[in-house]
């Protein structure tokens, strides 16, 4: 009996050249354990500097079920997983994951069994982490950051490895940001969501691509992407600026009309001459 159902998986690569191939080898033996399903394997080569692409053309040439796009440079994780996303929508259910064997391929067998009985989108929440007291400092001071802003409830201690039913991936692909915070963007798009707790590794070689200047930039994204704290905060700001210029303009008239002898001559010339470096032609 031929395989009636096809599960995606979105891969992004950035310096993984030493990763690659175990990667490969570890998520082959773990879907083996499914010949009912029909595999597809999307890495996105997003701007390696290493070998990467060389050793993913390698794995396509010995695997046929595997597809491999090379963005032409750098853009970072979350373009290079909406890349392939783009790439894998006529799958029945696509799943994404880490190629650093930090997300165990194991588990993404959890997360299609969930899926069969029904769930839209199944996510993998970390119960422990092997990372350093910086990368957890920070991860932690974010959730939190977020939990507290954010205008919707996007899970703790999950990242973007998570199994997406069709019907979820083709309302995700349709947000199109360039400053993108997927896993804000699924937690947005409803559907039945449910999480599977799992034990994250640490990465098999080299080191993270998401060096803190990349952590900031994401972490700005996720909080203005889905908070309307900073807009209601600016406005407010401007509301006050207002305000004060109002009552100054109120004063100095009032000075001039009641109490001449006090006016200070070109005062509010020079008192508006702020504004009018921001205004004046
Ligand atoms: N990655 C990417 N583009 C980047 C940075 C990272 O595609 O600019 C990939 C990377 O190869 C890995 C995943 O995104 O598969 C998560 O990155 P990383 O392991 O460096 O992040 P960490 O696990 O340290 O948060
Ligand atoms: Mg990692």
């Amino acid at each position: 009996m031929s395989p009636d159902r096809t599960v995606a998986y979105v891969l992004p690569v950035y310096d993984e050249a030493e990763n690659v191939a175990a990667f490969h080898r570890a998520l082959a033996a773990a879907t083996d354990e499914r010949p009912d399903l029909r595999f597809e394997f999307v890495y996105v080569d997003d701007g390696s500097g290493d070998d990467s692409l060389d050793r993913l053309l390698e794995l396509r040439h010995d695997d046929p079920r595997v597809t491999v796009l090379a963005l032409s440079r750098n853009f970072g994780h979350q373009v290079a997983v909406t890349a392939g996303l783009d790439a894998a929508t006529g799958a029945d259910a696509v799943i994404v994951m880490d190629t650093d064997l930090q997300d165990p391929p194991g588990v993404s067998l959890e997360l299609i069994r969930v899926w069969e009985k029904g769930v839209d989108v199944v996510y993998a929440q970390r119960r422990t982490r092997q990372d350093g007291p910086f990368k957890r400092a920070t991860a932690y001071l974010f959730y939190w950051l977020l939990a507290r802003l954010a205008s919707i409830d996007i899970p703790r201690n999950v990242g973007d490895f998570r199994l997406m039913d069709a019907r979820v991936v083709a309302e995700v692909v349709r947000y199109r940001e360039h400053d993108r915070f997927l896993r804000g963007i699924v937690a947005n798009v409803g559907f039945r969501q449910e999480a599977v707790l799992f034990d994250r590794d640490a990465r098999h070689a080299g080191t993270t691509g998401y060096p803190l200047r990349k952590m900031l930039a994401f972490a700005t994204s996720g909080i203005l992407g889905f908070s309307t704290l900073p807009l209601r905060l600016i406005s407010r700001l401007g509301l006050a600026i207002s305000a004060a210029s109002v009552a100054a303009a109120c004063y100095v008239l009032w000075v001039r009309l009641f109490v001449p002898g006090q006016a200070v001559p070109g005062g509010p010339s020079s008192a508006s001459g702020c504004s009018c470096w921001a205004g004046c032609s």
